[in-house]
């Protein structure tokens, strides 16, 4: 080495004409690989990296994309994990997202060279999917779609005091109602309410019933809540539309969630619109979808307000590959069966075993999470690992959550894709090698 590394501080202009670094400038920009050189260089000048080893080291250190969101692997065991962004989309997803990304003919009739509607397709796969709809549109998020319904429709909203539902992080769905301007007509008591109550609540100002699927709890004792299926007739004729919230946007009825309202089933008892989230149990990216009748769904449409809410043109290749394409990651995590996850659990901890971590293959319990199915639990199989861990997998260079039960890290693999066990049993082999080796292996901050 250098007996005065200060003096062999490589120069930026050096650093940047290396073919990898300028290859790198091309994909990431001049202001994020200079970041990088500026830390290396200060490496060289505390004498703590060789000047020879600077541009191994810069190339190393850049990071993998000019975003700073990071792909992690969920061994959470949560399949809709709201903080790891919800649904991962399929591969035809992506595909599609990455085609509709450039210009497209998202608004454009490319046969006559004229306007078209928009989102044309995305709405066809899901008219497919839900035959019971007339039509729908497609906003932001589930809570988008019920802005627009409170703001379009509006007056007074007649809903159920148990359905005064907060989803999460506070967002509470009576507070986003009354937000805009719409006001609330409660009816019945927590955990009671009946057709009566609704029919007694209906009047002249009565912009809509709104039925909310309280997704993430439940009530259980001396409970009656009124279906849509006994709430239609009772509006049939007085002209206010009935509203379902079904929250986690499963298409039809799914044989292990029972509980779990559907869109098919909901308007085929008689709801006028449904409402719901695309990245949720549908498996799709972050959308809200509203499916119902025309003459609503117009009314919706036309409302100025619609236009600050509608999505974007990935969102909608993205949903429509979601709807025509195979079976997205969430409904495919769901349909696992426990013997295959209790198999890979076995391989993984084999191949760990073999390197010396201190890794056992265990039974879980897995959940859907997303304010889904709140009390169904999952069985599961994982990769039980030291509690240090935990943290240790969180900050490796492909970041793994896992959670922490009974003194041990729990990697559970029914949120985890088949595809990525290579990945996971790299990530945790790297992690054991840091956490052998701490200070050799210093976390270089990332950007
Ligand atoms: C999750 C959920 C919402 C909110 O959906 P976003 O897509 O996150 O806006 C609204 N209503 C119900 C019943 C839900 O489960």
């Amino acid at each position: 080495m250098n007996p005065d590394p200060r003096r062999a501080v490589p120069r930026t202009d050096a650093l940047l004409a290396e073919p990898p670094i300028a290859a790198a400038v091309d994909r990431l920009g001049r202001d994020l690989v200079r970041a990088t050189l500026h830390d290396v260089q200060q490496r060289v000048r505390t004498g703590d990296l060789d000047p020879d080893d600077a541009v191994a080291a810069a190339v190393a250190g850049l990071p993998g994309s000019a975003g700073s969101l990071r792909p992690v692997l969920n061994a959470t065991g949560v399949l809709v994990h709201t903080n790891l962004g919800r649904a991962p989309l399929s591969a035809a997803a992506v595909q599609a997202m990455t085609a509709a990304s450039g210009t497209t003919d998202v608004e454009l009739d490319l046969g006559t060279g004229r306007r078209g509607p928009r989102g044309e397709g995305a709405i066809g796969a899901l008219l497919a999917a839900v035959p019971a709809a007339e039509t729908a549109i497609v906003v932001n998020n589930c809570a988008a779609a019920l802005a627009l319904v409170a703001t379009a429709l509006g007056g007074e909203l007649v809903i159920a005091r148990g359905e005064l539902v907060e989803i999460g992080d506070g967002f509470r769905i009576p507070e986003l109602l009354t937000s805009t301007g719409a006001r609330l007509r409660e009816v019945g008591t927590t955990n009671r309410a009946s057709v009566a109550d609704y029919r007694a609540a209906l009047g002249p100002d009565t912009g809509a019933v709104l039925k909310v699927h309280p997704s993430n709890f439940v009530v259980r004792g001396f409970t009656r809540s009124v279906e849509v299926a006994e709430l239609a007739p009772v509006l049939a004729g007085t002209g206010v539309p009935l509203v379902a919230d079904v929250g986690s946007g499963l298409l039809r009825p799914h044989p292990l969630l029972p509980d779990e309202p559907d869109l098919q089933t909901t308007l085929a008892d008689g709801a006028d619109l449904v409402v719901c989230s695309g990245d949720k149990l549908l498996g799709g990216p972050q959308a809200g979808l509203l499916l119902g009748r025309v003459e609503l769904v117009q009314r919706l449409r036309r409302h100025p307000l619609y236009r600050a809410l509608r999505v974007d043109k990935t969102t909608l290749a993205a949903l429509e590959a979601t709807l025509r394409g195979p079976t997205p990651p969430v409904p495919q995590m769901l349909a696992a069966d426990v013997a295959g996850l209790r198999a890979r659990a076995e391989r993984l901890a084999d191949r760990l075993v073999a390197s010396g971590v201190a890794a056992a293959a265990v039974s879980s319990t897995a959940r859907i999470g997303g304010g889904g199915a709140p009390e169904f639990p999952l069985p599961s199989a994982a990769v039980a690992l030291p509690a240090a861990y935990a943290a240790a997998l969180r900050a490796g260079s492909h970041p793994v959550v896992g959670h922490v039960a009974d003194g041990s890290t729990l990697l559970d693999l029914r949120s985890v894709l088949p595809q990525d066990d290579d990945a996971l049993a790299a990530a945790v082999l790297e992690t054991a090698d840091r956490l052998a080796a701490p200070s050799r292996h210093a976390a270089v901050p990332r950007r």
